[in-house]
């Protein structure tokens, strides 16, 4: 029986299958309300544990996006990013150099925890169903002392893929995809976002770089813009199609120690949660998905073309 004591609770690993599971008892309290003020909102009622990190608002003289502690952490490296000081800010209506100034600190952060960390994930909960406790507009990364079986499974099966040959995994499945044409959603100077071929929930979208890196933290500012651009796209459309639906948006990058392998790529994983999870999901951990990749990405891109035919 392998477990871990860390930050706030314990790791434990499933002595058959090697999967790891938190248990963290502390998280059972943390506010799940609105009321009160804020403590994200500048101002009177602002608190938070000492800033980690800030982006500046040149025009404001205050910040445009800023990192704190998790005050009910997950593990030693657990942190917040406050993605706006904007109560009521969200992606699908930010300004270009809005979004790009949150993907620019989730590529900041993830550089300072990843120290270490043997992965440190970078994650969006937008929406109670999503799991989110907390209105005002924010993302979170945490460094993790092991790698899950997710992360384990997708090194290994990548570098089998890759081996003995120039191409990675993720440039055949763009290439199917662009080839194909049914499942993009929409296709820019850096980027591609479509529906994957085999969803694990109703209109999950992927957003995939046109030129592959393992390690999301050094994508260069001209291709996060474009990235940033593509996100702030995709999320207007699903709010549009499925009226401020709730989601995960997960990036995928190396873990640490892998950020220079040629056959990882990163992308960013969004995942609308309009359903439950039940039994034969939880049995099988196969999931039932109740739109095709094909539609989604019809749906998506009628509701983008529209909005930015020209
Ligand atoms: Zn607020």
């Amino acid at each position: 029986m392998t477990k871990q004591r860390w930050h706030g609770g314990e790791l434990r690993q499933d002595p058959l299958s090697g999967d790891w599971t938190v248990l963290a008892p502390g998280r059972a309290g943390r506010p799940h309300g609105t009321e009160g003020l804020c403590p994200f909102c500048p101002g009177p009622g602002e608190d938070t544990p000492p800033e980690t990190w800030r982006l500046h608002d040149p025009d404001r003289d205050g910040w445009r996006v800023r990192s704190v502690p998790n005050r009910h952490p997950l593990s030693d490296r657990h942190e917040v990013i406050i993605e706006s000081p904007r109560h009521d800010w969200d992606f699908r209506t930010a300004t270009d150099t809005e979004a790009e100034a949150v993907l620019r600190a989730w590529q900041w952060r993830h550089l300072a925890l990843r120290k270490n960390s043997a992965q440190v994930v970078i994650f969006r909960n937008h929406g109670a169903q999503a799991g989110c406790s907390r209105p005002h507009p924010h993302s979170q990364l945490v460094g993790l002392p092991v790698l899950s079986t997710s992360a384990r499974r997708g090194l290994e099966l990548s570098r089998d893929y890759h081996r003995g040959g120039e191409r990675r995994y993720s440039d055949d499945q763009l290439d199917i995809a662009l080839e194909m044409g049914t499942r993009v959603v929409l296709v820019s100077p850096h980027c591609v976002a479509l529906a994957p071929f085999a969803p694990v929930t109703a209109f999950e979208t992927h957003i995939v770089p046109r030129i592959a890196r393992a390690d999301f933290a050094v994508v260069p500012g001209t291709e996060l813009a474009d990235v940033a651009r593509a996100l702030r796209r995709v999320l207007h459309a699903l709010d549009e199609e499925l009226g401020d639906p709730a989601y995960n948006l997960v990036v995928e990058t190396a873990p640490t120690g892998w950020e220079q392998a040629a056959f990882l790529s990163w992308s960013i994983r969004i995942l609308p949660r309009l359903e439950i999870a039940a039994g034969l999901e939880l049995a099988t951990g196969i999931p039932v998905v109740t739109t095709t990749p094909e539609h989604v990405a019809s749906v998506l891109r009628d509701r983008i073309s529209v909005r930015h035919r020209a």
